[in-house]
């Protein structure tokens, strides 16, 4: 895909500038409450502009990512390759809720005294889950993109599921199905993927121009919450979020990655990710994915010799839809932010966050800070208030590169994996790998 430049190029002076403005204004300008308000306008239009493209992101990157997976993808490695996407995301997510979960960065140390009369206490578990799989299966379409809906049996409004009134869970569900069954369709159904894929590309170009906007709109989202502050332990939370972030991704690089490809290997998964440190270090570089891909290929096919048919897949559909670093970070944020608010989760809105950090990190392309952006939709699943993605904006040009380096070396992995799990099927394929070199399995 096209690569949008980063939207802030010099990340320190960029923070300077946010910090700079809103203490200067909190210092020098007794503003009134309206007055603050009004501060925050131009970032509030950046919020709404970002949940704006939510409905057309989630359809036309889903439908067209379900349906290109079939025709293109030579049965067996695909289906392989798909499985390990999968697994290894979602080991990520679970990773980031263990973590987030138990360092708590967002939760108040201070014991504070907070009156929690929410519905959700007198919800049970059971309650819960039904309700969840309820809303994986919208009555109605059209009614599943605005209406809030009410437990059938209760009288109360869904919390878990729907908020700003989008069911996000239930569209995923049909576009997943609509896109297998477009994919099936053969020739019938060629017109129907090319007209979501263009919808995905139209609104590819959209979230493109709210890109160029970002600066000014994170600009004021930034300094209006400097102004709005009361409280500076916000900077503590922020600061042990990052480490939340930062230490997930370290664990899933370092020890569940290598173990998953030592276990199908056997081949040391340390050297392995030597052969990748080029990709790896142009991933830390750009925050791109998809700009690393060429990289990504020379590493893998040159450094580690994994054989061209199957990195030809692996690789780029990998670069689109696996993406473990995302998916960890979007679970950390959501439940963060439900922290920050004192929201208590419960079971099934863990389990949402952890199917819509899954889907939003598979949606999200392999661009800089496309991960947040498609974040929005993991909060709007739950019911979290998005305008505090304020906070995490303002780390997200750092977060962003690490788990962009995860993210390409999750695909890497999977060459690695798929090429080993393969190997029957390539040798009886004319042209067998390559056995003379020592790399080859
Ligand atoms: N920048 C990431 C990537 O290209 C996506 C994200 O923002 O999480 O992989």
């Amino acid at each position: 895909g096209r690569t949008p430049p980063p939207p802030h190029k010099r990340p320190i002076q960029c923070i300077s500038q946010w910090i700079g403005l809103g203490v200067l204004v909190r210092e020098y300008a007794s503003l009134s409450h309206l007055d603050k308000q009004y501060f925050g306008f131009p970032g509030d239009i950046l919020m709404r502009m970002l949940k704006l493209v939510i409905l057309p992101l989630i359809i036309s990157s889903m439908i067209t990512g379900v349906a290109a997976l079939d025709s293109d993808v030579s049965g067996k490695i695909g289906l392989r390759a798909v499985v390990y996407y999968l697994t290894t995301t979602i080991i990520a997510v679970l990773l980031g809720i263990a973590l987030v979960i138990t360092i708590k960065p967002g939760v108040s140390q201070k014991a504070e005294n907070i009156d929690r009369t929410e519905v959700t206490q007198n919800v049970n578990t059971v309650d819960t889950l039904l309700d969840l799989v309820r809303n994986m299966f919208p009555e109605n379409i059209v009614q599943a993109c605005f209406q809030q809906v009410r437990n059938i049996t209760k009288d109360y409004i869904i919390v878990g599921s729907y908020s700003d009134g989008l069911n996000v869970l239930g569209l995923i569900v049909f576009c997943v199905a609509f896109g297998l069954v477009i994919g099936k369709m053969g020739e019938r159904g060629r017109i129907l993927l090319e007209f979501f894929d263009a919808l995905n590309e139209a609104t590819m170009r959209l979230v493109q121009i709210i890109m160029c906007y970002m600066p000014v709109g994170i600009l004021f989202l930034i300094a209006a919450k400097i102004i709005e502050v009361e409280d500076w332990e916000i900077f503590r939370k922020l600061g042990m979020y990052m480490v939340t972030v930062l230490s997930g991704l370290a664990i899933h690089s370092t020890v569940f990655l290598p173990l998953i490809y030592f276990v199908i290997v056997r081949k040391n998964p340390y050297t392995f990710a030597l052969g990748m440190a080029q990709a790896l270090v142009t991933a830390l570089m750009i925050s791109s994915s998809s700009a690393t891909l060429p990289v990504t290929f020379r590493c893998a096919e040159e450094n580690l010799r994994i054989d061209k048919r199957i990195t030809r897949f692996v690789l780029p559909v990998g670069a689109t839809i696996n993406m473990d670093g995302t998916a960890l970070y979007e679970a950390v944020a959501a439940i963060f932010i439900a922290q920050l608010n004192d929201y208590d989760l419960d079971v099934g809105q863990i389990v949402t966050i952890s199917v819509t950090a899954t889907v939003a990190s598979i949606g999200a392309a392999g661009v800089p800070n496309a991960g947040f952006v498609t974040m929005v939709i993991v909060l709007t699943a739950v019911g979290l208030p998005a305008n505090d993605v304020t906070l995490i904006i303002a780390v997200d040009w750092l977060l962003d590169r690490f788990r962009t380096m995860i993210n390409v070396l999750g695909d890497a992995y999977g060459a690695g994996i798929v090429q080993k799990l393969s190997r029957r099927e390539l040798e009886r394929m004319d042209g067998t790998s390559d056995v003379t070199n020592p790399f080859a399995l």
